[in-house]
């Protein structure tokens, strides 16, 4: 299974970073060993010191499929979670400043925390979901799906292009804008909004 990552997917956060809105959807991808299962908590790694969180949600992929067709591309998603796209913010700019592939500043072990999988019958309004971050309790970051530069449906076309999409892969679909940094100690929650209201997804505590 493979894990596929959307950058810069909300105008505001790209804002917020000083990048430009992208053309074409960003891609990158992490390793299974980067994912951090049942809110295990992440140690902060000695490569960095500025590991910050971007709340994202998760779309898992339900069937295989090669340049899926926009009106079929919903249909590949069977699950629904959150996710932490941890990044190590200082090695990701010494990156983008040398041209170089941002994998060490983005893919480490433990650097996509993900919460249980909800099936996509329990969205009603899918393909919008509205997210929430929090840190030690406060809210950082909102979002909507909706608000996403390239949509779901953009999203799997664009991905399938490139790359078959199979049984159980993760999209990290992108953070809005509130991103920021963690220090050891901070507690982070991850909430989706369901018609009875908001859901704790997952947890993460850096140590
Ligand atoms: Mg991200």
């Amino acid at each position: 299974m493979k894990i596929i990552c959307i950058g810069r997917n909300y105008s505001e956060h790209a804002r917020e970073l000083n990048n430009a809105v992208p053309e074409d959807p960003i891609v990158f991808m992490k390793p299974p060993s980067a994912l951090l299962v049942s809110s295990k908590p992440l140690y902060y790694p000695e490569f960095t010191t500025a590991l910050h969180y971007e709340g994202e949600i998760v779309l898992q992929i339900g069937k295989n499929g090669r340049h899926v067709q926009p009106e079929f591309a919903e249909s590949y998603i069977s699950g629904i979670g959150f996710g932490i796209d941890f990044t190590a913010r200082d090695l990701q700019q010494q990156c983008k400043t040398k041209g170089l592939p941002w994998e060490i500043a983005k893919a480490f072990d433990g650097s996509a925390p993900i919460s249980d999988m909800v099936p996509v019958e329990e969205f009603p309004d899918f393909p919008e979901i509205a997210f929430e971050l929090h840190k030690n309790g406060t809210p950082v970051q909102t979002g909507n799906t909706k608000d996403m530069l390239f949509s779901i449906t953009d999203i799997i076309v664009y991905v399938s292009r490139f790359f078959k999409l199979q049984m159980g892969d993760l999209i990290y679909t992108g953070t809005p804008a509130g991103v920021g940094p963690v220090q050891i100690g901070d507690k982070l929650e991850g909430f989706i909004r369901f018609p009875d209201g908001l859901r704790k997804m997952l947890e993460c505590e850096i140590k």
